[in-house]
């Protein structure tokens, strides 16, 4: 077992111990060494780490793991300072945790009583922290965007401030992020589909982030461009949506398909910024609304029967049995227009036919435990998920020469084969090429 610092060993070892529900201290040794005994005399429980000679690393020399000592609900082990550290932790995602909270948090997770006068003092020490740390970072948010721009070049980054009444500073309101490789990426090489999703952010300040997802050849996920902005609404919409317009082009020179969920603010913003832009819904999203009224399975599948349809044909027979089943869900569905979120009346310049809002999902999923960060350890963990995105996206598709790349082959054959055993699918990829669609196929 080897360990980068002896900080690092010490903290292992007393969570180890908090866990077994035992004490244990570290008599001093030196600077390279470091041991770690039971508070009983008679416990046999030791664990002995040193420097490697040749490398900068520590490692464990003597481990005896066996307590005959009793356990202990008061582990000495858990003083003030451990404490502090896993409340900092917690708090940060969790930012209005209470006394009662932490209580049960540290009787569940480590079996420790922990007094509550403790807690409350920890807590305070904790936010402390947390607000220093976290507010530092907004500090040096003009910093690191001209690291991005120096770093890449024809990146766009714009933060967004406000004045603050009597004072000379201003408060921090929006970022806005755009790769140069995601920009030229999108625009060189992906069809003009865009989702846009919103998502909540779990650190101590909140905020909201908005993501804008493309597709890319092999209908894998392509990020365009994030921002962190105070809340969703129509204008903080308005002002990713001017930006992003700004970064890839004109909405109606390029045809985009935005796709979202039926989101207040973004509905409006899209008409002011991209008016006449096609804009599905996620049939999800419809799906979760509608499910409200109607549970059943039957009226399940009649409502995804008209979201799969593929011929406008076939989406009237679908609607037609919505309505046999229940006339109130079919006036309801019949108010959301087909082209919004049917694939029988999508556009198909674009030649993608997605009806749920997918893409957007799985990169809001991925970066779920970024979400909780200070402000630049979450841009930056951000930035480098995108980069192994693109990074392994592009390695997929290197060396291959085929005619379709390899998520529409697999799609292909599969509606292929529905086709000439008699269902009534018809081939969903609608196999032209997108004018702007260059890079494959
Ligand atoms: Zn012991």
């Amino acid at each position: 077992m080897e360990f980068e610092t002896l900080q690092q060993f010490k903290k292992a070892v007393r969570k180890f111990n908090i866990n077994l529900g035992r004490s244990i201290f570290f008599p001093k040794i030196d600077s390279t060494r470091c041991k770690a005994i039971c508070y009983d005399e008679n416990c046999p429980w030791q664990i002995y780490c040193a420097k490697r000679s040749c490398l900068v690393s520590y490692q464990v020399k003597t481990f005896v793991n066996e307590h005959t000592c009793p356990r202990n609900l008061h582990c000495k082990s858990a003083n003030g300072k451990w404490v502090v550290d896993e409340l900092e932790e917690k708090i940060r995602n969790q930012p209005d945790m209470t006394v009662k909270d932490a209580e049960n948090y540290f009787r569940t997770e480590f079996d420790v009583l922990v007094n509550e006068r403790k807690i409350y003092r920890s807590m305070a020490t904790a936010r402390e922290r947390i607000e220093g740390s976290e507010a530092a970072q907004y500090l040096r948010l003009r910093d690191y965007s001209n690291e991005i721009l120096k770093i890449n070049p024809g990146s766009t980054v714009r933060i967004h401030t406000s004045p603050m009444p009597g004072l000379e500073s201003f408060l921090f309101k929006r970022i806005y992020v755009c790769l140069s490789a995601c920009k030229r990426g999108f625009v060189e090489g992906c069809r003009p589909f865009i989702g846009l999703d919103g998502t909540f952010l779990r650190g101590y300040y909140g905020g909201q982030l908005l993501t804008a997802i493309g597709a890319d050849a092999n209908n894998h996920i392509f990020p365009i461009a994030y921002a962190i902005v105070e809340s969703e609404n129509k204008d903080s919409w308005k002002w990713f949506l001017e930006l992003l317009q700004d970064d890839v082009g004109d909405h109606a020179a390029n045809g985009f398909n935005l796709m979202s969920d039926m989101q207040k603010g973004l509905i409006p913003a899209v008409k002011d910024i991209m008016p006449g832009a096609h804009h599905r819904f996620c049939a999800m999203h419809i799906y979760h609304n509608f499910r409200k009224q109607w549970l059943d399975l039957e009226m399940k599948a009649a409502m995804w029967a008209c979201s799969k349809a593929t011929t406008p044909q076939e989406f009237e027979l679908a609607m037609g049995r919505v309505k046999r089943i229940n006339q109130h869900a079919w006036e309801y569905l019949n108010k959301i227009f087909p082209q919004q979120w049917s694939r029988s009346h999508f556009s198909e310049y674009l030649k993608v036919d997605f009806y749920t809002n997918n893409n957007c999902e799985t990169f809001n999923g991925k970066i779920k435990k970024m979400r909780g960060k200070p402000i630049i350890t979450m841009l930056e963990e951000v930035r480098g998920y995108v980069m192994r995105i693109l990074a392994r996206n592009k390695k997929a598709l290197v060396g291959y020469h085929g005619r379709i790349t390899l998520c529409n082959k697999a799609v292909w054959k599969g509606t292929k084969k529905r086709a000439t055993i008699g269902g009534h699918s018809h081939p969903v990829i609608k196999m032209g090429m997108s004018m702007r669609f260059k890079g494959y196929m």
